[in-house]
């Protein structure tokens, strides 16, 4: 009988699932299997790491919809197989220890996670099982989207144009799953789910704000459906809820992106069309960590990897404490440290804020956001991080160096997301809340807050560190990105 192990990794459900529904179709019995891999929990600085919590919710919801799927096609004890340890030796061992002809798993397009998939189909070819992977997390992978003369794009708007015209052509795809449950293989009876604090991970302090799993994914799909229309117009203000908060589950693949994009494709007007641009900007991104992986620890921009930063170890830690002074900036640092999650206009303004006002390296708040976003994925935050600091591909102008007190005055305008995240200024009037420094001490007397006391001075001057930082960047020749494919 020609069996076959499906390995779950960045795509925690069981519908719309390329690797899933590729082995039902052609294999007799199909394993499913999932690895808490030791490689990359053990590096994790915080026990209490909220992704981990994330997958192992998902992980549990998976293994019971696939027993649930199984018995409705009249197949019993179907489920994941969880093991706890190094992916690419777990991997090949269990394969061999059930005898499976093939690894199915679906692609995945960072560097580590290549060099581990080759090393697990090395250990499979020396048990003669092959593996095979799956375009899944994508709509277009890799040289799939490319420039007429047949190079990878490095501009968004006319990749976004072929994006589009590609689609058109090939509409988005879809993996079905249900019809060939009957192929689903009962797991063997020693397979345990592991409890969470068995990993070495847990705490009661670090609570998941998001819901987990399909179940989760599913409902914030729902909610998001009623309110695509209005996205393009509430999509930049932080205290209104704009966004889909999709990106954790788009991550852990607990959402399928065909199907969101079958759900921007029916959506009418700009906000559904606004919306399929940012999920092409996430495939913009991982296209460019595929053709450009060196993007990783270095500029796009070579030119600038010769910026002089400033060596200031406490002006990091108090832009991770969301201690800064400017309250727009210390709010989204502490709505991240608070929940995992950061509005995306706040994470364009702390990322700004760090390279063109404190002169950091960006690479060190990649760094930090790479610890803390429960959505974080390496394509999307280097992209995100080399936009903002102007080293990157199609990024923002070095010399357009966004305003921490006029963002705020324009995308939290009331200060509502300030008084949440930021409850030492909640007394102050609209007036004074983007700015409080600039409150005289009766101003500061009726609003009972002392600047420099219960809330912090400005660490910089605005103005002054946009000029140290146009010299900064004219240092090194920085000119203006340039145009074109
Ligand atoms: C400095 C910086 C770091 C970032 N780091 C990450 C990260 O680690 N992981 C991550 O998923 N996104 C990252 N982003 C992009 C963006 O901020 C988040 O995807 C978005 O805030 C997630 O919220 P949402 O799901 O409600 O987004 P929505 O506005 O509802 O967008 C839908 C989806 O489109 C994708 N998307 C949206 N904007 C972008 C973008 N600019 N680039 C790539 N994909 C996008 C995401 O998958 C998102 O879930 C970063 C942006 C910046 C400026």
């Amino acid at each position: 009988m020609h069996t076959a192990l499906v390995w779950f990794r960045r795509d925690l459900r069981c519908f719309d699932h390329a690797a899933l529904s590729c082995a039902l179709q052609r294999y007799e019995r199909v394993y499913c299997a999932f690895v808490f891999d030791t490689a990359i929990l053990d590096v994790l600085p915080d026990r209490r790491d909220r992704r981990v919590g994330f997958i192992w919710r998902s992980v549990v919801e998976l293994d019971e919809a696939l027993a649930d799927l199984g018995l409705r096609a009249g197949r019993q004890g179907a489920g994941l197989i969880v093991r706890h340890g190094r992916a690419d030796e777990e991997i090949p061992r269990l394969a061999r220890q059930l005898g499976v002809h093939a690894v199915l798993a679906n692609r995945d397009y960072e560097p580590a996670a290549i060099e581990r998939d080759a090393r697990v189909a090395q250990g499979l070819l020396q048990a003669g099982i092959a593996f095979g992977d799956f375009k899944d997390q994508v709509i277009f992978e890799r040289d799939e989207v490319m420039t007429q003369g047949g190079t990878p794009f490095s501009v968004f708007t006319p990749y976004r144009n072929a994006w589009l015209k590609r689609l058109a052509a090939h509409g988005p795809g879809d993996w079905p799953v249900a019809p060939y449950a009957a192929q689903l293989a009962a797991k063997p009876a020693d397979a345990r789910l592991p409890a969470l604090a068995e990993l070495g991970f847990g705490g009661a302090d670090r609570e998941l704000l998001l819901p987990a799993g399909m179940a989760g994914g599913r409902a914030l799909l729902a909610d998001f459906a009623g309110r695509i229309a209005r996205y393009k117009a509430s999509r930049d203000f932080p205290a209104q809820k704009g966004v889909s908060y999709l990106s954790a589950h788009l991550r852990f693949g607990t959402v399928s992106v065909r199907e969101l994009v079958r759900l921007a494709l029916a959506g009418e007007g700009e906000g559904a069309q606004c919306w399929l641009n940012e999920l092409v900007w996430r495939e913009f991104y991982q296209m460019i960590l595929w053709h450009h992986p060196r993007v990783v620890d270095a500029a796009f921009r070579p030119e600038y990897d010769r910026v002089q930063w400033e060596a200031a170890p406490q002006l990091l830690e108090a832009w991770k404490a969301g201690r800064t002074g400017y309250p727009i900036v210390d709010a989204g640092m502490r709505q991240l440290a608070h929940s995992g999650y950061m509005h995306n206009r706040l994470r364009m303004i702390v990322a700004s804020f760090l390279c063109k006002d404190l002169g950091v390296d960006w690479r060190a708040g990649e760094r930090h956001f790479a610890d803390l976003l429960l959505d974080y994925d390496l394509a999307a935050n280097n992209g995100g991080w080399q936009w903002a600091a102007s080293t990157g591909c199609d990024a923002q102008p070095y010399f357009r160096i966004f305003n921490p007190v006029t963002q705020s005055q324009r995308f939290d305008p009331d200060g509502r997301f300030i008084r949440k995240y930021v409850p030492e200024l909640a007394t102050l009037p609209e007036r004074h809340i983007h700015a409080p420094w600039l409150m005289d001490a009766g101003a500061q007397a009726s609003a009972g807050v002392r600047i420099g006391h219960d809330y912090p001075a400005p660490l910089v001057d605005h103005a002054a560190a946009r000029k140290r930082t146009l010299l900064r960047y004219g240092a090194v020749g920085g000119a203006v990105p340039r145009a074109g494919g």
